[in-house]
């Protein structure tokens, strides 16, 4: 049963007014995770709030921000790749401001502007005022840069879209011996509820209708802070947000995943039956030198009382292969799970050693050919599994949240978070709308709408 929502009395709006255009641009490049992407929403939405806008020729900028990742030498390595890239840029252009944010920069400032000396600031995404030393503009702001929301857009740039991330807690506590990210982001640290309450309500107010709330581990919110607020009076109170329909969160550590939690998605109507409960490895002697702090059969545990109280949930993990020692055995062991229990997604890796962390101390013994044989045996399971799970949705009806039009059709997502394709003449960006499935494949569904949407 649906339950109503409660209204909230308004709450004062924390963005000051948007100025005019200043004829200056931006140009804002991304990678690693949804905290990334988030981080860089609020640099774009700052910059815009000064005047700049957004372009997507760096010829044209005259602010370029690069945010970071460092969490696999892959992702550092475009990084790199990149900042090289623009030497030639700077060259020609010195009066661009190049910064650089994100999980490369925290606590290596000194020798970042020693290895890169045409980068112009880089700074730590938890230390946004920074900004100003090269944006002079920001000067302009009352608000204290770091307190602004993260997807505030200034109205002169149109609607922010259906979607919203929002942070709630950064850093990590956990120590996992192959993960940077302790090193680079921190402790946890908790937002306050009521400024993520407001934040959600500001950009409800401008057409969100699905949130998602983020953390490296989004489940530890509130421990650090006495027990004030946990995750389930967040949820709770960002439920009760009048216009937010869909409520996510990410990334779960299965440690945190008490029944509580389970209990109160199950309870309350905005929360999507989607669970993102990364298992990293199905074998526990794996587990145990990854330092998870589980076994294999505790997140099975956590993802069948998940399916006890909502039997609809889709499971997405996340899994390393080839990480130091992995015997084919163990492989097969954390192939296995996955097959048992079916998960719908698996965000997959090859183990690679991250400098400082202590499984880097260790031998990278698992060559390169096996760690690729291993990512592309997950790789199929997970197609056949997508592939009969999705082929026996043809004929259901699912509620379909419409993001965005593309080559003639509309493309939004289920509750649990499967992708739809659909035609329909209408201007539905934003709507609800029941999509019948009519083609499937592993990566999507293809339906027709059903109904008047809401
Ligand atoms: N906090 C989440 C958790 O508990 O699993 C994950 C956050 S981590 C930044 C994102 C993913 O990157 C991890 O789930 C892991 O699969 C992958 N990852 C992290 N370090 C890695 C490494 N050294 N090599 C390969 N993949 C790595
Ligand atoms: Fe990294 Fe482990 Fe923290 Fe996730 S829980 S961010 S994998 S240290």
């Amino acid at each position: 049963m649906m339950l109503a929502k409660t209204s909230h009395e308004p709450r004062p709006q924390a963005s000051p007014s948007p100025l005019e255009a200043n004829g200056k641009r931006f140009f804002m490049w991304t990678i690693g995770c949804q905290m990334n992407e988030a981080d860089s929403a609020k640099v774009a939405s700052t910059l815009q709030e000064v005047g700049y806008r957004p372009t997507h020729s760096e010829e044209e900028a005259d602010v370029i921000v690069l945010n970071s990742c460092v969490v696999r030498q892959a992702a550092e390595d475009k990084v790199t790749g990149k900042l090289q890239a623009l030497v030639g840029l700077k060259r020609r252009r010195p009066e661009t401001s190049l910064l650089v944010t994100g999980c490369l920069v925290t606590n290596q400032q000194e020798q970042l502007s020693q290895r890169f000396p045409h980068v112009d600031l880089f700074f730590d995404p938890s230390d946004f005022d920074q900004l100003q030393r090269v944006v002079p503009e920001l000067a302009d702001l009352d608000d204290d840069l770091s307190q602004l929301p993260h997807y505030y857009l200034p109205e002169s740039s149109g609607a922010p879209g259906v979607t919203a991330y929002v942070p709630i807690i950064y850093g990590c506590n956990f120590l996992c011996s192959y993960c940077i990210v302790p090193y680079r982001r921190g402790k946890e640290r908790s937002r306050p509820i009521s400024d993520i309450v407001r934040e959600v309500e500001e950009v409800a107010s401008k057409g969100v209708r699905e949130v998602t709330l983020l953390g490296q581990t989004v489940n530890a919110y509130g421990r650090d802070t006495d027990g004030r607020a946990m995750l389930t009076d967040l949820l709770r109170a960002v439920d009760a947000v009048p216009g937010i329909d869909r409520l996510r969160f990410l990334t779960s550590h299965p440690k945190h995943m008490s029944n509580e939690i389970i209990d109160a998605m199950a309870e309350l109507p905005s929360v999507c039956e989607h669970i993102n409960l990364p298992v990293q490895a199905g074998d526990d002697d794996v587990l145990r030198r990854m330092r998870r702090t589980y076994t294999r059969d505790y997140w099975k545990d956590r993802i069948a009382y998940a399916r006890e109280r909502m039997p609809n949930i889709t499971v997405a993990t996340d899994v390393i292969v080839g990480f130091p020692g992995e015997t084919d055995r163990q492989f097969q062991a954390t192939y296995d799970l996955l097959s048992d229990v079916g998960c719908e997604k698996v965000h997959l890796a090859m183990y690679s050693p991250r400098p400082g962390t202590l499984s880097a101390r260790w031998a990278d013994d698992v060559p390169l050919h096996e760690k690729q044989r291993r990512h592309q045996a997950i790789e199929s399971l997970q197609e056949r599994l997508c592939t009969e799970r999705n082929a026996s949705r043809r004929g259901e009806r699912v509620q379909v949240l419409v993001e965005t039009m593309a080559k003639g059709r509309w493309t939004g997502r289920t509750r649990g978070n499967t992708l739809v394709h659909f035609e329909d003449s209408r201007d539905l960006k934003g709507k609800l709308v029941d999509v019948e499935i009519t083609h499937t494949s592993p990566w999507f569904l293809i339906g027709a709408s059903a109904n008047q949407p809401s």
